[in-house]
């Protein structure tokens, strides 16, 4: 599984199958994370979590 989280609130953006650009997850969501609203394009971090490990919430 694919996880693109905010690096400020650690919310998920995006998680699936699939490999995902992280720059054009962001900009779906305007560059701004919905929970905690902080700026997205600074310093982009995406998570590969291979097997049954998930991200805490
Ligand atoms: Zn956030």
């Amino acid at each position: 599984m694919y996880y693109v989280v905010c690096n400020k609130c650690s919310y998920t953006l995006y998680s699936g199958e699939r490999a995902v650009n992280v720059l054009k997850t962001f900009q779906k969501y305007g560059d701004k994370c919905p929970r905690c609203f902080s700026r997205l394009s600074t310093e982009p971090r995406k998570i590969v979590v291979k097997g049954k490990r998930r991200p805490s919430p």
